[in-house]
């Protein structure tokens, strides 16, 4: 199914009324909100997730990474429903997707990558016209704001900007006021400004307790925003932590680098810094470190001795980047 069908098909789902029983039940559990097992995928032949387990409890940002074509979308579209799984358990908000009631799905919120707008309608009368969808929707003035197009309110959709479509976009998903909102790339091709002003509407959402399941490219969107992580490649789970714990990127030694004028003989250097720097092509020198303090008090104090300046001095940790390139060029 295309993200247009399937935004279509959602629209219609919509209109399901909710069986007030069967959410009050599943709200009470204290059971995650997804849990996942085994889930396997099969396009014909081609097997596209390869068994992964996931579990995100009530509240959490969990970001999903990995690159084109390791098993994002399929995983993704399983969740939401709209791919049935070929083996593996899935229970998302107490239902397998597949076979959820109505109900079930009004409790989701779907940020798509392609605009569920109705062009020619006003920000304010698209907002009003999916609130209709919903049993019960928020306050339709309170969620512009929440979004930040309280001042576009009577602009048509048509108009507004890529940055300000995208937030329309997340209006709609949260009108019908979901537990569970799915945000998909939400600022592929923003700006810096715009993306850091979707990030604050993130934080919004988190203020009010919603559950994100968020896909990404961008590694410092996941590292600002997300609660933990699961790094996905070739359809396997190859990685899951926090952002400052993926991939034991806590242990990973710290780089200390700087530059030294031709003067100064590096071989004067205590042997126990000698035998781990590198120098590379522009001159840089880097320390490998996993003892910081010590490290550059002996190394400051080298430099005093002699009277160098340690230029460009920089210490650094690996980048969530470093560890998500390093994790997904192993598979
Ligand atoms: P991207 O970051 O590019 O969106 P992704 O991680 O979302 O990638 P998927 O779209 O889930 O990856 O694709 C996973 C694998 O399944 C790929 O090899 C892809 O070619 C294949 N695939 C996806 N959808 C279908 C389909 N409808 N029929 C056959 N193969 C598919």
């Amino acid at each position: 199914m295309t993200r247009a069908a399937r935004a279509r098909t959602l629209t219609v789902m919509f209109s399901n009324s909710v069986d007030a029983a069967v959410a009050a039940t599943d709200a009470d559990r204290p059971e995650p909100v997804i849990r996942v097992h085994g889930l396997v995928k099969r396009y014909g032949e081609h097997e596209a997730v390869h068994g992964i387990d996931l579990v995100v409890q009530r509240g959490e940002i969990f970001a999903f990474l990995g690159p084109n074509g390791a098993g994002k979308t399929t995983t993704v579209e399983v969740l939401e429903g709209f791919r049935q799984a070929s083996a593996g358990s899935v229970s998302v908000l107490g239902h397998d997707p597949w076979q959820a009631p109505g109900a079930w799905r009004a409790r989701l919120g779907i940020v798509l990558q392609e605009s569920g707008a109705e062009p020619g309608l006003t920000t304010r009368e698209c907002v009003a016209l999916y609130a209709g969808y919903y049993p019960a929707p928020r306050n339709i003035d309170e969620t512009l704001a929440l979004v930040g197009l309280s001042e576009q309110a009577g602009e048509r959709a048509a108009k507004l900007s890529g940055g300000q479509r995208r937030r329309l976009d997340v209006a709609l998903a949260l009108i019908g006021d979901p537990e569970l909102i799915f945000l998909d790339e939400p600022t592929t091709g923003f700006d810096p400004s715009a993306r850091r002003a979707a990030w604050e509407v993130v934080d919004g959402l988190r203020r009010l307790g919603k559950t994100i399941f968020l896909t990404t490219h961008y590694m410092e969107e996941a590292e600002r925003l997300a609660d933990r992580i699961a790094v996905i490649a070739a359809g396997r789970i190859v990685a899951e932590g926090t952002p400052q714990t993926l991939g034991g990127r806590q242990l990973e030694a710290t780089q200390i680098s700087f530059m030294l004028d031709g003067a100064v003989d590096l071989q004067t250097l205590p042997p126990a810094l000698a035998e781990r720097l590198a120098r590379d092509d522009s001159g840089l020198l880097r320390l490998s470190s996993t003892a910081v303090t010590a490290d550059l008090h002996a190394l400051s104090g080298w430099a005093l001795e002699r009277g160098v300046e340690l230029g460009s001095l920089e210490v650094s940790r690996p980048t969530l980047e470093d560890v998500y390139l390093q994790l997904t060029s192993e598979e």
